[in-house]
């Protein structure tokens, strides 16, 4: 395995970086006092910003209007998105579509404008009786001639105040809950609703609304990818999400350790900067530790996405982004942990970037899966496969 860096690769990292650090971070009190709020022209102006540095899309192909990087140069780019607060790093838009199930009508239609940044997706999987468990949904997908009609509620739909169009999880065996089946739909077909915009602990600039959908009726050309494939189409989503988690916890932590030992070397109590207490040592130096045996794992894991070759290659990756997601998850909370304990009663407010990453880094070890769910999924990996398949 090789970790070094490839020219090209380096000068991603820094201008990705001079983004981050010149254009987001700067705006992150401003967002985290009006709870998240960003508005829509500066939201704008941001992106019009990023579009020539493209990294944008980056997980799709350029012939849909994507910026194709490889796994690694995609890690690269969300460690370095991670590093800001408040979601400021998701105005590079990564519209997370499994392109090799979308027909060419739903790449002129969805696809491609959201690759360009002209529309805005959400994914809506989870509902008020199915979470870890997406297999048993209670919103369904009825045939009716050439439609389906689509009825039931979805939670926590990150985005869906601002997206214009959803790719919805449904059962098309209503009788039962399965044959799990993807959509399309413009949000603002008749029928759709939101019905609760919930606080949450973070105030990042997207919310997460809940949306009821009644008879909303959708054309067969909207279903995305075979009827009953739906899971297996979202899991493909999910591994590549975990991993672009992991590279974010990366980031958060990294900029964590810079900002808390920039501060403990000026913080003087007792005569001394706090930095020369061991006992303040010990928190940034297993931080530091942490932080490196997690981007290892996430670069690992990325090459070995970049490289797999057969299914089997696959299934390997699918246990390694469980590793990855996890360890690089509950590090990073460590390290906010040990940061805002770092810098005492500032790190306890609000402007502080460790008070911020506290909270918002906390459902990194819930979405795309539970950290639970991951341990289940490493779990039943090491049983089919052996330790030395997971570890090479
Ligand atoms: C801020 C935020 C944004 C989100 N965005 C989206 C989104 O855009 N789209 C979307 O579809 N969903 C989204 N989600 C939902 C998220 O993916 C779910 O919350 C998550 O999958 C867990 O499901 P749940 O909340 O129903 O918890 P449950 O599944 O009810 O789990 C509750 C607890 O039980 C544990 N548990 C469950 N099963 C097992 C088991 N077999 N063994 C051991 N422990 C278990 C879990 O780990 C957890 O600790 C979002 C959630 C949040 C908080």
């Amino acid at each position: 395995m090789d970790f070094n860096l490839t020219p090209d690769q380096k000068t991603l990292q820094l201008k990705v970086r001079r983004f981050v650090y010149e254009e987001l971070i700067p705006l992150e009190v401003e967002v985290e006092m009006a709870d998240g709020y960003l508005a829509p022209e500066m939201r704008a102006e941001l992106k019009e910003k990023l579009r020539p540095l493209n990294v944008h899309a980056s997980s799709l192909p350029r012939a849909v209007g994507g910026t194709e990087y490889s796994w690694v140069d995609q890690v690269i780019i969300n460690e370095e998105i991670g590093k800001a607060t408040n979601g400021l790093g998701w105005l590079v838009w990564a519209p997370a579509i499994v392109l090799k199930h979308a027909s060419a009508e739903q790449i002129e239609r969805y696809v491609r404008p959201a690759a360009n940044g002209e529309r805005d997706a959400c994914y809506a999987v989870t509902e008020p009786n199915a979470g870890s468990d997406a297999s048993k949904l209670e919103t369904t997908a009825v045939r009716d001639g050439d439609d389906w009609l689509i009825s039931g509620e979805k939670w926590h739909v990150t985005s869906g105040d601002v997206a214009d169009f959803v790719v919805i999880q449904c059962a098309t065996d209503p009788a039962t809950g399965d044959g799990n089946t993807l959509f399309f739909i413009d949000l603002d077909s008749p029928g759709i609703n939101i019905i609760d915009h919930p606080k949450y602990m973070h105030h990042i600039i997207d919310g997460h609304p809940r949306y009821a959908f009644n008879n909303v009726r959708v054309p067969d050309a909207n279903r995305f990818g075979p009827v009953g494939e739906g899971l297996s189409i979202s899991k493909e989503w999910f591994l590549h999400e975990r991993v672009m988690i992991a590279a974010r916890c990366c980031g958060a932590a990294y900029r964590l350790i810079e900002e808390a030992s920039e501060f403990a070397q000026s913080r003087v109590q007792f005569g001394e900067p706090i930095s020369e207490y061991q006992l303040i040592q010990q928190k940034l130096a297993d931080s530091l530790t942490e932080l490196w045996a997690a981007r290892l794992l996430t670069f690992a894991t990325a090459q070995a996405a970049d490289s797999a070759e057969t299914e089997e290659d696959r299934k390997r990756v699918h246990a390694k982004a469980a590793m990855a997601k996890l360890y690089a998850s509950e590090m990073a909370n460590r390290v906010a942990d040990h940061a805002v304990q770092i810098f005492g009663g500032r790190g306890y407010m609000r402007e502080n970037v460790a008070e911020r990453f506290y909270r918002e880094l906390r459902v990194e070890r819930i979405w795309e899966g539970t950290s639970e769910i991951q341990r289940i999924i490493i779990a039943y990996s090491l049983y089919k496969r052996g330790v030395e398949a997971l570890i090479d």
